[in-house]
């Protein structure tokens, strides 16, 4: 293994091009931020793969032969690729899809699609990758978009579902999560990248990524949220949905947030009699919920438990709350003491309007109106006078969630929370 031409293929990645610029089209790619993560793989030489792979412990596996072959900007080219396979957290990410060998093919092209989008300003797009364009895919979406696109197609004849993953198929393990036989197992003693290394080299790289592509002003779709998940670890989507809630809630009764059934301090001296805590109404919430098949079952569960939560904790009882199910039509209007009670019947199209016409014709008014929802729905044009919306937009990580009337407060709540580590 010449070891030289390696180092020489890195410092062509991450050193600026010289001042008269007389190397043209293989002038080196000016990529510092790339150092954390080029110095740390680990190559293996391997003449079972046909180029370059990964595994998820940061090793590379190398075809000897096709490296002394090709030249520095070809291999450079491909170990950018490579690289990004693990700083995007591909294998992790394919394990929250499911991914098996018969779908690692075209969790490989839908992944190897958001790496030509990010190597392709800097010149450094292997060419063998396939483009968005070419494939007459939309630009800029994330690798679980590209996928969801590409099951919806038929396979290929020629793929028949073999149900096997080679040293020659795909990127390596390190993009699809699927151990290959030629790869080397997490303890072997040829050094290993651990979780918390990865996620160290993840963010200093992400942190130098974002100054690198805001200094050219064009933003990869795909690199860019992977950029802010990394360097602004989300809050978790509960945290966020009771806190807003109660905000609401707050809102809706005239000031900060206060429990409404918390007696008075002079109860105590009035034996037996039972003095209201705030002479303020107690407010009424409307819950709409998409019970269209797109919903998540689980995750909706999830997100009603929080609200029942919030609602108890801030003592507004069961018989202030409605529950409205909504697919296509209003299929049932339930008064129910809990949110999570509420019999969830429906799947079919979407169209949350007819939940808020429900609210709108509703009396006394709700002050508060919670809508759960894929998003995918058409909205009304104004919210239901005198009322506070929060729309909470059930989804999962790495979709485009679509977009909410500017009168609403958004909430996202995603499936799992492991992709925002
Ligand atoms: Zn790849």
């Amino acid at each position: 293994m010449d070891h030289t031409k390696l180092a020489a293929v890195k410092l062509w990645l991450i050193s600026p091009p010289p001042a008269d610029a007389t190397t043209g089209a293989d002038a080196p790619r000016d990529l510092p931020y790339l150092s954390h993560a080029l110095f740390a793989l680990i190559p293996v030489t391997d003449d079972q793969v046909e180029r370059l792979t990964c595994d998820e412990w940061w090793r590379m596996y190398i075809n000897e032969e096709w490296f002394d072959a090709a030249s520095v900007p070809e291999i450079g080219a491909e170990l950018a690729h490579i690289t990004w396979h693990l700083l995007a957290e591909h294998a992790g990410r394919a394990r929250d899809q499911d991914v098996d060998r018969s779908t690692a093919s075209a969790w490989g092209i839908a992944a190897d699609i958001t790496i030509s989008d990010t190597l392709l300003p800097d010149q450094l797009k292997p060419p063998r990758l396939p483009a968005a364009v070419s494939m007459n895919l939309p630009g800029s979406r994330s690798a679980e978009e590209y996928f969801a696109l590409l099951s919806r197609l038929p396979a290929a004849p020629s793929d028949g579902g073999s149900g096997t993953v080679g040293p020659r198929d795909g990127c390596g393990s390190g993009a699809d999560g699927l151990r290959r036989c030629n790869e080397y197992g997490p303890d072997a003693d040829i050094g290993a990248v651990s979780k918390h290394g990865a996620t160290e080299i993840r963010r200093k790289v992400a942190i130098e990524y974002e100054r690198h592509v805001s200094g050219r002003g064009t933003h990869p779709g795909d690199a860019l949220r992977w950029v802010k998940r990394i360097a602004n670890p989300e809050i978790p989507w509960e945290s966020m949905l009771s806190a807003t809630v109660r905000r609401a809630l707050g809102w809706a009764g005239g000031r900060g947030e206060y429990t409404y059934t918390k007696p008075s301090r002079r109860t105590s001296v009035l034996r037996g009699v039972v003095l209201p805590g705030q002479h303020r109404p107690v407010p009424r919430v409307s819950i709409i919920v998409d019970t269209s098949a797109s919903v998540d079952d689980n995750l909706l569960a999830r997100a009603l438990a929080e609200v029942d939560g919030v609602l108890m904790a801030l003592g507004v009882p069961g018989a202030h709350t409605t529950i409205y199910s909504v697919d296509a039509a209003v299929h049932t209007v339930q008064k129910v003491r809990r949110a999570r009670e509420a019999k969830l019947v429906g799947a079919g199209g979407t169209d949350m309007r007819l939940g808020f016409q429900g609210v709108r014709d509703e009396r006394p008014r709700a002050d508060v109106v919670i809508c759960f929802t894929d998003g995918d729905t058409p909205w009304p044009s104004s919210p239901p006078p005198g009322t506070v919306v929060i729309a909470a937009i059930l989804g999962r990580p790495g979709f485009q969630l679509p977009p909410t009337p500017r009168w609403a407060l958004r909430v996202e709540c995603l499936v799992c929370d492991q992709w925002a580590r």
